[in-house]
C-alpha cells in the first residue's frame, strides 16, 4: 500500500512527466482512500492551471504580494 509520502510525490511529478500504469494505478487507489492527498491532487491541478494562465500571459498584474481577495 503506498504511503501518503510516496502519492505526493508521484503528484508533484505527474505535473512534469507521464507517470507508469502501475505508478496511476496505485495513485487513483490511494486518492479513494485518501482525503489528504485528494486535497493535495485538487490544490495541484488547481495551482496547475493558475500556472498555465500565468504562462499564457492572462495575469496582468505583476504584484505577486497583493491579494484578489481582499474582503474590502
Ligand atoms: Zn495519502
Amino acid at each position: 500500500m503506498m504511503n501518503c509520502k510516496k502519492a505526493t510525490q508521484l503528484l508533484s511529478e505527474a505535473q512534469d512527466r507521464e507517470l507508469s500504469l502501475t505508478d496511476r494505478a496505485a495513485l487513483k487507489i490511494h486518492l479513494m482512500m485518501c482525503s489528504g492527498c485528494t486535497n493535495f491532487s485538487q490544490h495541484l491541478n488547481l495551482l496547475r492551471r493558475f500556472t498555465q494562465s500565468y504562462a499564457h500571459g492572462d495575469d496582468t498584474s505583476h504584484s505577486p504580494e497583493k491579494s484578489k481577495n481582499d474582503p474590502e
